[in-house]
């Protein structure tokens, strides 16, 4: 059963029917909610108003859903405002005949909950969505830094708590600034997203593999001790300049280099824990980039 068969027959025998015109609202954020309205025909918009700036349309009802039931059984003020999109044909139930019909109707009530089941599993999709663009650079696909920061956080305490190493490895291309001069942004851009698939392919399943910022990645590395890091970050570093570059008939070596540091041999929070990865990747681009420094400060 979903919102498509339901039918409210209930509340039909005890509603009043309206026409809404296209562009009046039902009822505005803040009104009392003194009355159910069942959508008979049209498409009505849930909107937010915000104090400053464009209304939000929440979600958009399509006949036979029903709106306005939480405000009429708690009591509480309309929590979104309600429009017509196109001329609306509408069953007006008063709030008190609505909570009659819901103590005393089991079939009402079924039909109730099926509808929010509907509602929350679209809004769950949504909501899955958009917290994985949040959490997602675009160009690459790979974790971003906000979301980095946060794990980097987590994992820290974690390791503190249970006593495991926690290993960071951070990568930057090497003189990016003369492929970009040379092959153009665009180019630079195809760089970045297989620089980032050659780091992910080459990291666990488990590893946090992140964009740090323009050029520079990540990957945090939980229980794993300084040589399995290092290890690990070289290996990346083969796999990079292993991968043709740029036109395929003549390809070019784009190189990384990287920087290895360990908590709690290195660092005793997140925050010193990149210093050190950094401190070494600064280190390896002195010494003459396309390397892994790795060694305690
Ligand atoms: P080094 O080996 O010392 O790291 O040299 P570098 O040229 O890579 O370092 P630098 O920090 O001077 O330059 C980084 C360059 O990365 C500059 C910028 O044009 C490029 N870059 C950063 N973000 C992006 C991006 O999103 N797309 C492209 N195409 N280039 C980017
Ligand atoms: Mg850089
Ligand atoms: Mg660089």
């Amino acid at each position: 059963m979903d919102t498509a068969s339901t039918s409210f027959q209930g509340l039909r025998a005890i509603g009043q029917e309206v026409s809404l015109e296209a562009g009046r609202f039902l009822w505005r954020e803040g009104d009392r909610g003194d009355e159910v309205v069942l959508l008979l025909d049209g498409v009505l918009d849930v909107v937010h108003e915000p104090a400053s700036g464009e209304p939000v349309v929440l979600r958009s009802l399509e006949p036979g859903a029903i709106v306005g039931e939480f405000a009429a059984l708690d009591g509480r003020e309309r929590s979104a405002a309600v429009r017509a999109v196109t001329p609306c044909r509408l069953l007006r139930i008063p709030a008190p005949g609505f909570r009659e019909l819901v103590s005393t109707r089991h079939d009402v009530v079924l039909e109730l909950f099926w509808q929010q089941v509907d509602r929350v599993r679209s809004l769950t999709g949504r909501v899955t969505q958009t917290h994985r663009a949040a959490i997602t650079d675009s160009l690459t696909g790979l974790y971003n830094f906000g979301f980095f920061r946060d794990r980097l956080g987590l994992e820290v305490d974690r390791a503190r708590a249970t006593g495991d190493p926690l290993s960071l490895a951070v990568f930057d291309i090497d003189l990016f600034k003369r492929f970009n001069d040379r092959h153009g942004h665009a180019a630079g851009n195809e760089a970045l997203v297989k620089v980032a698939a050659a780091i992910r392919a080459g990291s666990r399943r488990g590893d946090v593999v992140a964009r740090y910022g323009g050029e520079e990645f990540v990957v945090l590395l939980y229980g794993a001790h300084r040589p399995e890091a290092a290890a690990f970050a070289d290996q990346i570093r083969t796999r990079i300049g292993e991968t043709p570059f740029g036109d395929p008939k003549n390809p070019e070596r784009v190189t990384v280099s990287g920087g290895v540091a360990t908590l709690p041999d290195d660092a005793d929070s997140a925050a010193r824990l990149v210093e050190a990865a950094d401190a070494n990747l600064y280190r390896a681009k002195e010494t003459g980039r396309d390397r892994v420094v790795a060694d305690p400060r």
